[in-house]
């Protein structure tokens, strides 16, 4: 809307050099880079994650395969250290959504609920969402036996000694089923296809875990409920057979991948099929001059949080490059 404050900070109508879209690793490390080379970004963290900033790493404990932290180092520790890294070095850090961004023409315009704030480039780093069955009572039982987040739900005394099930044969379900067997009593693990698509190191695990029950062919159609109004199994359709049956189960874990958040972006920069921000080759360059993308929004091959920073500090090394050339 037209009465929302221009700019950042001062409310004067200045037009920023930078605006960081997201505060995973991507938009932490942009923000770091940005920053030290003194461009004053502007970042709009979000809270679309767990209602905070830091992206997905807030929903994990133990990181062991970020470089530089042999022993390991819990995901919002490492996001509360990118973020003081960004503060340290003068990034401005704002708790909102970005609603609307328009980069038809220049300068650019990123709106959120507070402010709009005119600039000369972006960064979207607006990271990646679990995915979604949509089962018929999915939203009936979401967060009340559906999660999509063993790690950020497991230990919860919903689930904690109860026989669970995650669906997916990823890595992401087979950690989430591992994980599970932490709390759970038993993990089932619901499988579409007749193999396991995770790595072998992963399969292994699984298979060699005796709280883990791996049904193949599978499908997953909806939840049932006890006369409580609980959820007390999952009714499952075997794909050979067409078979129907009820597998007793209070909680059901989504593996099944993600979606990039990109809609903010649609109509505005290219995107390819599935919704990612296409950008150049090797690059962190999009569809649009002065706006560029980094993390997992751009990356559905490898989405790591090592990968995601470094992406970030492409696409802040690449500003730099775009507004020196530029003015
Ligand atoms: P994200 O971390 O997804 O962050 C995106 C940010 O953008 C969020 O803060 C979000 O709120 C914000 N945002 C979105 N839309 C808007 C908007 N409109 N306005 C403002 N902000 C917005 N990787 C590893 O390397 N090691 C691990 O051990 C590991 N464990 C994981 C465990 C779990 C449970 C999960 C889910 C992921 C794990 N990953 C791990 C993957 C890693 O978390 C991601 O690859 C990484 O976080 C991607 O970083 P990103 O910066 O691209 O985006």
């Amino acid at each position: 809307s037209d009465d929302l404050p221009t700019s950042s900070a001062q409310g004067v109508d200045t037009v920023e050099n930078l605006v960081i879209i997201g505060s995973g690793p991507a938009g932490y490390t942009a923000a770091i880079y940005a920053a030290r080379a003194n461009l004053k970004p502007v970042v709009f963290e979000g809270y679309q994650i767990g209602g905070v900033p830091g992206g997905q790493l807030m929903t994990t404990t133990e990181v062991e395969n970020f470089s530089g932290f042999p022993d390991g180092i819990t995901g919002p520790d490492l996001m509360d250290r990118m973020r003081r890294q960004a503060e340290r070095w003068g990034a401005e850090l704002f708790q909102e959504d970005v609603e609307f961004i328009d980069v038809k023409s220049k300068p650019f315009i990123v709106q959120s609920s507070e402010r709009k704030v005119k600039c000369h480039s972006i960064i979207v780093a607006t990271g990646a969402t679990a995915k979604r069955l949509r089962l018929p009572r999915e939203d009936e039982f979401w967060s009340r036996g559906i999660s999509a987040c063993a790690i950020c739900d497991g230990a919860s005394p919903l689930f904690k000694g109860q026989v669970l099930a995650v669906v997916g044969g990823g890595d992401t379900a087979t950690e989430e089923a591992l994980y599970l067997t932490k709390y759970a009593r038993h993990v089932h693990l619901l499988v579409r296809k007749d193999q396991l698509r995770a790595s072998k190191a992963m399969q292994d695990r699984v298979y060699n875990n005796p709280n883990i029950t791996v049904h193949f062919n599978t499908e997953t159609v909806d939840v049932v409920s006890n006369t409580k109004g609980q959820m007390s199994g999952i009714l499952v359709r075997k794909l050979d057979t067409g078979e129907k049956s009820v597998l007793e189960a209070k909680g059901l874990f989504y593996g099944i991948g993600h979606s990039p958040n990109s809609q903010l972006l649609e109509g505005q920069v290219e995107l390819d099929s599935t919704g990612y921000v296409l950008v150049k080759e090797g690059s962190a360059k999009t569809s649009i001059e002065g706006v560029f993308a980094a993390g997992d929004v751009q990356d559905h091959e490898w989405r790591q949080a090592i990968t995601a920073a470094g992406s970030g500090c492409i696409a802040a090394l690449s500003v730099e490059r775009y507004l020196a050339s530029n003015n």
